[in-house]
């Protein structure tokens, strides 16, 4: 059978498994697609309200999850040096993956050329209401680039832990661990403790998804309600090129990344996180998803000791989905207003684009945020930024939700890759899904 036919296969015994939630995901489009926003303001304040309760819902468990899967990681990881080499493994694979993405983007923005034609779609007061919080937003993340790494520093974890801030809290946590890593057997009771709160918060995941499917359902109805079709007029290219982007990394990034560094099977491992890509898809949220995905690769045979240490450090930094999102954007931005790219200054829009993306947070819209980042010295008058950057925002739920679902299935393919090169997959049970638990 073709390799490409595998996959297929692979994914719709995955949809089969949680039909549900598939089943919500369809009818949220054709519900979104009735009952248009403008028409129906009702129906879509009735959408967000439950999608937002199921994000909500799920959100709550995100932290005490990270927490505890980074402490027991690490600790179950133990010894130093084995810790250092899975670490170096994980950037190097993030890093080939958002390179790919990046490199992808350009292919596309280039060669599609979204953005030719498309002013006049961008000039008439498009999005209007949004320039003013774009303008001020691009403002705050130009002025502080340089203290982008620095605020990544947490001053005061608590603060970061109630405000939510992933990436401090993965700093201090990471480091927190490792110091209880080599105390000895003092940190058991800690370690115990946070063995109990993983436990109890994969508990509560599983109950949560009893709702994913209504959750999906509201998730996607009200995206897709929000904007009408309409959109996709004038720039329909600009969604193409991004989904053809996201398709290729699908098809062929990730199939040869797990061929070249692994014998894990892409067809299995597409079989095994379909759930976790549904949820993407509909939440727009790697964070959010992250509970899933974890449970998607544990429960399919992938060991807990690489999961709880790889998946909620790729569901902050590693965005391949998003850098490729960015890359196109921001080239349909200079094509939309006629700007000429050197070659060098496309490599510098996909290096920006690489850090841009790993800076932003596991949350809906974040992607399009830190895109203030690239957009900085590439010709754009300040004017022409803040209505194209507004422009882009009113558009970006949709790519947000393709972006965010490549974001974390790249996540369990780098986990599925160093769980196989330490020995860390349960392959009797990977390979066979008719010996998986369901999840739900
Ligand atoms: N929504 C994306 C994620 O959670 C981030 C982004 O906005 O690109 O992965």
């Amino acid at each position: 059978m073709g390799f490409h036919m595998q996959i297929l296969i692979a994914l719709l015994l995955g949809i089969k498994r949680n039909w549900h939630i598939f089943l919500g995901l369809i009818l949220g489009v054709i519900c979104g697609i009735i009952f248009p926003k403008v028409q129906y303001p009702v129906a879509y304040k009735v959408f967000s309200f439950i999608g937002q309760a199921f994000i909500n819902t799920i959100q709550m468990v995100v932290i005490p999850l990270v927490i505890s899967a980074i402490v027991i990681g690490i600790s179950s990881i133990g010894d130093n040096k084995q810790l250092a080499k899975f670490g170096k493994k994980m950037i190097f694979y993030y890093a080939i993956i958002t390179v790919a993405a990046v490199a992808i983007g350009a292919f596309m923005g280039l060669i599609i050329q979204p953005g030719v034609g498309a002013r006049e779609f961008i000039d008439p007061n498009v999005a209007q209401e949004l320039q003013g919080v774009v303008a001020s937003m691009m403002n705050d993340q130009q002025s502080q680039f340089a203290h982008i790494f620095l605020n990544l520093i947490p001053q005061n974890p608590f603060h970061s832990l109630s405000m939510g801030e992933m990436i401090p809290i993965i700093i201090f946590v990471l480091i927190f661990a490792i110091a209880l890593s080599k105390i000895g057997e003092i940190n058991r009771p800690v370690v115990s403790f946070f063995e109990s709160v993983f436990a109890a918060t994969m508990k509560v995941t599983d109950w949560i998804m009893y709702l994913a499917a209504p959750g999906i359902f509201a998730l996607v109805a009200a995206s897709i309600s929000s904007f009408g079709i309409s959109i996709f007029q004038g720039v329909g290219k600009y969604f193409l090129a991004i989904f053809l982007g996201i398709l290729v990394q699908f098809v062929f990034v990730y199939p040869l990344m797990l061929k070249i560094f692994s014998k894990v099977s892409v067809a299995k491992l597409y079989g095994a996180v379909t759930e976790a890509a549904m949820v993407a898809f509909g939440t727009a949220s790697s964070s959010a998803t992250l509970p899933l995905t974890i449970t998607c690769c544990e429960k399919r045979g992938i060991s807990s000791k690489i999961c709880s240490f790889v998946l909620p450090l790729g569901a902050t930094l590693n965005m391949d989905g998003t850098a490729l999102v960015q890359t196109i954007a921001v080239l349909f931005l200079t094509q939309a207003y006629g700007i000429e790219l050197s070659a060098l200054a496309i490599v510098q829009i996909c290096f920006l684009a690489i850090i841009a993306s790993s800076t932003c947070a596991g949350i809906p819209g974040a992607g399009l945020i830190t895109i203030a980042l690239v957009l900085n010295g590439i010709g754009l008058t300040p004017e022409q930024m803040v209505v194209g950057f507004a422009f882009l925002f009113a558009l970006d739920r949709l790519t947000d939700m393709l972006r965010t679902t490549a974001n974390v299935v790249s996540d369990t393919v780098v986990a599925a890759i160093i769980a196989d090169n330490a020995n860390e997959i349960n392959y009797e049970l990977f390979n066979n899904p008719e010996l998986q638990k369901d999840i739900i």
